[in-house]
């Protein structure tokens, strides 16, 4: 027998270009209904974004399989990422790395995944409140980063925070009525060249 989010990596992921075993295993061993409030929860293992409290989002399932494995974790790294919302996508990241930070805006959102993330035993994963476009530099810098939500650019204190050899994924707003770049960027000393990955639909990063 399958768990649900097993038939969700066979039928959604595997077959749209999810390959990493190690992506595909986390995804597999994250519940992603515990992240959603009780009335959506039948929604859970549909391959799109779904609405949680703020009026933000969880993140489609084949989008964080896909970030996640663009920013190719390694089981020794530190992670950041911006945007908690449920706390979805930072487990999934926990799985993959030694440690995540992972930074939300909004109180009540953060406080609420913080607690899913505890009662699960995502025990190697913190919630901090604040502006992450800002990054979180007490403890960078970070093998990988993710953003969960829009830029107009790319903050500069998330390139500052990256690691040498480190990854950042970042979804960038090219035009208000158009969707927006999935970026790559990868630091090779003073350079930090980046590669387009595919057009996505996240909530716009806001400031404060
Ligand atoms: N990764 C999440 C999806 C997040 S949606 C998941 O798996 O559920 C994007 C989130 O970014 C929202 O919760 C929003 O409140 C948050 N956000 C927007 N601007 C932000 C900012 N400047 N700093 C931190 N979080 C921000």
């Amino acid at each position: 027998m399958s768990t649900p989010a097993q038939k969700m990596v066979a039928e959604q992921l595997r077959p749209h270009g999810v390959t990493d075993e190690r992506v595909l295993q986390a995804m597999a061993s994250v519940p992603r209904e515990e992240f959603l409030a009780p009335r959506m929860r039948r929604h859970a293992y549909e391959d799109r974004a779904l609405a949680i409290e703020c009026g933000q989002t969880i993140s489609q399932p084949l989008v964080v399989a896909l970030m996640a494995q663009a920013a190719a974790p390694q089981p020794i790294d530190i992670a950041l990422e911006v945007g908690t919302g449920s706390g979805y996508a930072a487990a999934v990241l926990s799985r993959l790395c030694r440690r995540v930070i992972t930074i939300e805006r909004e109180p009540a959102l953060a406080e609420h995944a913080a607690e899913t993330l505890r009662r699960l035993g995502f025990d190697n994963v913190v919630v901090a409140v604040g502006d992450g476009s800002l990054g979180w530099a007490a403890e960078a810098p970070y093998d990988v980063i993710l953003v969960a939500a829009a830029a107009r650019g790319v903050p500069q204190p998330l390139l500052d925070q990256l690691a040498d050899g480190g990854r950042l994924v970042i979804p960038v707003a090219i035009s208000a009525d158009a969707p927006q770049d999935l970026r790559i960027y990868t630091r090779h000393g003073d350079q930090v060249p980046y590669r387009s990955l595919f057009p996505v639909l996240f909530v716009p990063l806001r400031p404060g």
